[in-house]
């Protein structure tokens, strides 16, 4: 029996390049069928509040799969990136992009002979990108940033794995753990307890802006770089200017249940409905989703048509020799067409499985999985973070809180910005209208979280409070950050 792929064409280009990908998959002899979904903007508009029908969310959760077009989010309507919600309501954990030099697209790096050959793994539902953020006052905006343990294990498990797989000697952290000490800091800490079961992998780490300086001038001496959401989501398409843009840089968003291809890119509007796009990225991640099925012979065949195609100068507008006239879509893809059964000169498709095969896609699980890392571990709350909004002086500011303190607890600095200004600072340091009170609990104290909202609430009485944040030790380890300057 045929495998059932889900696909949802998009907006934009989108079924374009959806026609023009699935034109190549049929003569190639693919043996998949597929089921159309009805997702995206047009849904958005009819009123469906997640951008696709309900019997397109049965249609994706039953088959476990699916390849989509770039989908367009409606502006200002208050609705959240049907892409994002996607990837994090079915738990595609893994985000992974294959960056290579595909000789005939002419970049810097293929001039100079520079072969580029890697593969990033973008940790895919946490992070800022929950959009968990607040005003605390008119001026003063924040954003949750949710890193957990679980949620790195997976992704990081899943990057040695693919590095195994590929035959990499080595995988590289991004993160910025010298500065999100506790955010950047656990995912770096999991990064190499997870790497002590891969002793055949070179664990590395890099500060992604040092990373981001050595993929420009190096490229060459990465070959897999796991990061978390947002720096992945940055340090991606940079990687995808290194091989020639979004036109070349598909992805697939893995889970354990369900898995999303689609291309990087949007729905380029200013080139839609013209048989312009270039159908690349979309193809590349279909033959990644061929990979990913086992389909790995049609795959080969595929992308091998594909790199001939490009070192034969074939091209669409948005690459190549501006000397000679580029295709459109459609010839574009009946030139690969023309090509398939031929190999390129250089560097022809691996017969490799780059994923794992699809082991659970189809099935269900009945319940929503919990993970706690280490259920029973000790807490003990030693005080608070209050954040008020006030335009007072730090000296003004420390003795109005101190006139509301009782025995149990004690104030032990002011920050503004996250920048000490209280007991100690400097007025040079400019404020705005929001201050953070830390107060920590008296020696011998215990204390629990009724007294700390007691305490806000005795504080609200002089000073507007914004926000409250527990100050906690978790196993006797302080899980809280210190002010700069503290
Ligand atoms: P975009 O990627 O659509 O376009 C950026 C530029 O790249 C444009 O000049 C466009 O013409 C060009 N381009 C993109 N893909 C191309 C292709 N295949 N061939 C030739 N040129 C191509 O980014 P944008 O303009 O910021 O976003 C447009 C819309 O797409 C927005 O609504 C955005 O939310 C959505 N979007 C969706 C996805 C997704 O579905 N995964 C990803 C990114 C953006």
């Amino acid at each position: 029996m045929k495998t059932k792929v889900a696909v949802a064409k998009g907006d934009g280009i989108g079924p374009e390049i959806m026609d023009a990908v699935l034109n190549i998959f049929k003569a190639s002899g693919v043996q998949l069928d597929y089921e159309f979904v009805e997702m995206g903007k047009s849904y958005f508009d009819a009123g469906h509040s997640t951008g696709m029908t309900a019997r397109a969310k049965e249609t994706i959760e039953n088959l476990g799969l699916l390849f989509k077009g770039p989908m367009e989010t409606p502006k200002g309507k208050g609705v959240k990136s049907i892409n994002v919600t996607a990837r994090k309501v079915w738990n595609t954990y893994a985000n992974q992009r294959d960056f290579r030099t595909l000789n005939g697209v002419n970049t810097v790096f293929s001039r100079a002979g520079v072969n580029i050959n890697l593969t990033i793994i973008r940790e895919n539902l946490e992070d800022t990108y929950g959009g968990i953020e607040h005003l605390l006052t008119n001026d003063v905006a924040v954003a949750r940033r949710i890193i957990t343990r679980p949620g790195s294990e997976q992704v990081i498990k899943y990057a040695f794995e693919m590095a195994k797989r590929k035959g990499y000697t080595k995988l590289a952290c991004g993160h910025k753990a010298n500065i999100m000490k506790l955010t950047d800091g656990m995912f770096l800490e999991t990064f190499y307890e997870i790497a002590k079961s891969y002793p055949e992998i070179q664990a590395t780490d890099i500060i992604v802006d040092d990373l981001c300086m050595k993929l420009v001038s190096r490229p060459e001496t990465f070959e897999a770089i796991v990061l978390t959401n947002l720096q992945g989501d940055i340090v991606s398409d940079l990687c995808a200017g290194l091989v020639g843009g979004l036109g070349f840089a598909p992805s697939a968003n893995i889970g354990d249940f369900i898995s999303i291809f689609e291309a990087v890119h949007g729905t380029a509007p200013d080139i839609a409905g013209r048989n312009i796009a270039n159908p690349t990225a979309l193809l590349l991640s279909g033959v990644a989703m061929l990979r990913y099925l086992g389909l790995t012979e049609n795959a080969a065949t595929i992308e091998n048509a594909l790199l001939y195609t490009l070192e034969q100068g074939v091209h669409t507008g948005d690459f190549g020799d501006k000397n000679t006239p580029s295709s459109n879509t459609t010839d574009f893809a009946n030139a690969i067409i023309a090509n398939l059964g031929k190999a390129p000169e250089k560097g022809s498709a691996a017969l490799q499985a780059n994923f794992e095969k699809a082991t659970k896609a189809g099935e269900k699980p009945t319940r929503n999985k919990v993970t706690e890392t280490e259920p029973g571990i000790s807490e003990e709350i030693m005080g608070a973070d209050i954040f008020v909004e006030t335009v007072l002086q730090p000296k003004q500011l420390a003795e109005l809180a101190q006139s509301k303190l009782n025995n149990q607890f004690k104030l032990v600095m002011i920050s503004n910005r996250g920048t000490q200004i209280w007991p100690t600072g400097s007025v040079f340091t400019e404020l705005t209208n929001q201050s953070r009170f830390r107060f920590e609990k008296n020696e011998g104290q215990e204390i629990n979280a009724k007294d700390i909202f007691n305490l806000a609430a005795n504080i609200s009485e002089v000073i507007n409070v914004c926000s409250v944040e527990f100050l906690k030790k978790f196993g006797g380890k302080p899980g809280y950050s210190l002010a700069q300057g503290q």
